[in-house]
This record gives C-alpha cells, structure tokens and sequence, in this order.
C-alpha cells in the first residue's frame, strides 16, 4: 500500500464538516483528493455533484468515505467498490442488514477493504470497560440514551424517513458499545417504539434485551429530552458496577473516576481505516444494526403527537 491514502469524501453535511474533514486533515496516512456533494464543497479540493462523477474523474484515488443519509450507502458504496477503492461508511452501515452483508462479499471478491465504522466504539472509556469485564459476572445492564432531536438533528428529514432510524440513529451508538464491551452475546425480547403521527421512524424506543443466562439488559432512547444530553451505560456485576457516561468519554468504577484519555472518536476512525487498508483487511461488525432491525421488528408500536421542526 502507498504510504499516503489518496482519499475521496462523498456527502459532505454535518458529520463530514464536524469530524471528518478534521480528522482526515490530521492524519498524514491521508491525503484529502476530491469530494462529492450535490450542495455541498469542500474548500482546496477538486468538487464533484455525485460519487459518480468523483470516481470516473479521479482514477488514482484509493479509497472513499461515505458520510451521506444510510439510504444511499448501498449505491454509493457498491460503485466505489467496483471501481476498485477501499470504502469506509459511516453508521448506520446501510439502511438494511442483508444489503451491507452484499457489500462485504463485493469487498472480499474484489479484495478492497470495507470498514463499517461505529464511532462511538472509540471513545476513550470503551476499551477500559470492556476488559474490566472480560472476566466478570455480570448482573444487569441499563443504557439511557437521551438527548433532544431539535438540537442534534434540526431538519433532518432523512432521519423521520424510513430506512432513517429515527431515535435509533443516536441509539444504535449506544448498541455499538454495548455488544462491544459485554463478553457475552444478547437478543432482543421485546421493545416499545413510540412514533410521531405524521412520521416513520421512532421519537422513543425502550428494549428489553437478554441473554442465555436471563441477564436483564435493558435501553431507554428518548429524543424528547432536555438539552443536557444523557448518554449513559451502567452494568452491575458481581464485583462492582461500571458506568460509561458522555456517550463513552468518561469511566466510573464503584464510583471512583478511571483516567481513559482524551476524546478522539474519529482520529481513531482513521487510524482504524488506514490499518485496514495497509493489511489489506475488512472490518464490519452489523450486530448494533441487527438490534435496530429486531427493535423494528418486534417493537410494539404507539403513536404520539406530530412532530414539527
Ligand atoms: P446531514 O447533515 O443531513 O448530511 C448528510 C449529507 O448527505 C447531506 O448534506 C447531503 O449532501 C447528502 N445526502 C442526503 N441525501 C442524499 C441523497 N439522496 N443522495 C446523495 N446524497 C445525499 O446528516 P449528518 O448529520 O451529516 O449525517 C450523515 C450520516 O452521519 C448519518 O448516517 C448519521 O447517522 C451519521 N452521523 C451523524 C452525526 C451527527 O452528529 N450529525 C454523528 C455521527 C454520525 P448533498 O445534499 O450536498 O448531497
């Protein structure tokens, strides 16, 4: 592999603006080529309407990273791949299960690297927490994942679309830590989604998930919440109770701070990426969307007041 990763952007909204182009700009295993937006540019690059136009006029680009609305992940993606690039996609991975499954085999046919990212699997506190409970009992876990959809999501309409996930677009963040830092595999068994009258997608969600020792492991996602965001994991084991607060950035132990460094969630995405493609490896882990999609599918729907922008 080249020392340096020519690298394309494709859909350059809020996430590429506030973390991507910073963290490709910091990491020197990147250089920033080209990027693709119907409304958008990113400034001292060459600047395409569509991936489309991007990969038929920037052949010696290596690799892409898609930070678009999950509906167009699939297309964007296989496109990329069969011109030979290395993709990278932002979470959701796509708006179905099977369909990033696809994108894997394509991947691995053609073998090009396809990372599907989780940033929130970056936080600093995540890996601490999951070897402190690598070897541990553990008794019951509570996720609060609460945070107002006005100020993290202000005219999302893809979002309230299907196939947008609704509160589950923050929730499954929460998911990605989850069945990161448990050592044993759970399922759902039954959820509750309230959903707006005039929308498709979820405002609230609570999931009752288990596993095969009837550990209760359960998660309440709000998007009808103040503005201080509550994002919070805490598990109860034999020997202590941990909690992950800040969506990951801060580690308590029985109540005592655990130093874990500091915040580096989409550094770490490209360092993770550039590692990928220098060993030629892929990296998709679709255990957090398949929790959404059971969520979709056994959740006990009720519907509640419109929601206006
Ligand atoms: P956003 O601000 O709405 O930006 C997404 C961009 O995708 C749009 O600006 C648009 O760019 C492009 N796009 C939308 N519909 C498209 C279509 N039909 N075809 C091609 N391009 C289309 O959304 P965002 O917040 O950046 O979220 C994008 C992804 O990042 C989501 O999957 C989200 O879950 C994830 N994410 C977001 C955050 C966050 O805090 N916002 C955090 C982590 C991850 P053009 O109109 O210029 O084409």
């Amino acid at each position: 592999m080249a020392q340096q990763i020519r690298l394309g952007i494709v859909g350059v909204g809020k996430i590429a603006r506030d973390q991507h182009l910073p963290a490709i700009a910091a990491n020197a295993g990147f250089r920033l080529i080209a990027g693709a937006s119907r409304n958008a540019q990113v400034e001292g690059v060459r600047n395409y309407k569509t991936i489309q136009e991007l990969l038929a006029a920037e052949p010696d680009l290596d690799a892409v990273s898609l930070c678009a609305t999950p509906q167009v992940r699939f297309e964007q993606a296989r496109d990329a791949l069969l011109a030979g690039k290395h993709v990278m996609l932002e979470k959701p991975p796509g708006a179905s299960v099977v369909e990033v499954k696809l994108l894997a085999e394509l991947a691995n046919e053609r073998g090009r690297s396809l990372f599907a990212t989780w940033h929130s699997r970056h936080a600093p506190g995540v890996e601490t927490a999951r070897a402190w409970l690598a070897e541990r009992d553990i008794k019951s876990v509570q996720v609060l994942w609460k945070e107002d959809v006005r100020k993290w999501h202000p005219n999302q309409d893809w979002i309230w679309q299907p196939g947008g996930l609704g509160v589950f677009d923050p929730g499954i963040n929460a998911l990605s830590i989850v069945t990161r830092i448990l050592p044993r595999a759970f399922f759902l068994k039954s959820a509750e989604l309230w959903v707006p009258s005039n929308r498709q997608t979820p405002i609230a969600a609570n999931l009752n998930f288990t596993d095969d020792r009837d550990t209760p492991i359960r998660a309440e996602f709000d998007w009808r919440h103040g503005s201080e965001e509550l994002w919070q994991i805490e598990v109860t084991t034999g020997s202590g109770v941990l909690r992950l607060s800040q969506g990951g950035k801060l580690l308590h132990i029985d109540g005592a701070a655990v130093n874990v460094g500091p915040e580096r969630e989409y550094p770490g995405l490209y360092e993770r990426f550039f590692e990928l493609v220098s060993s030629g490896a892929s990296d998709v882990d679709l255990r957090p969307l398949e929790h959404v999609a059971d969520a979709l599918l056994l959740g006990h729907r009720h519907a509640v007041e419109a929601f206006v922008d």
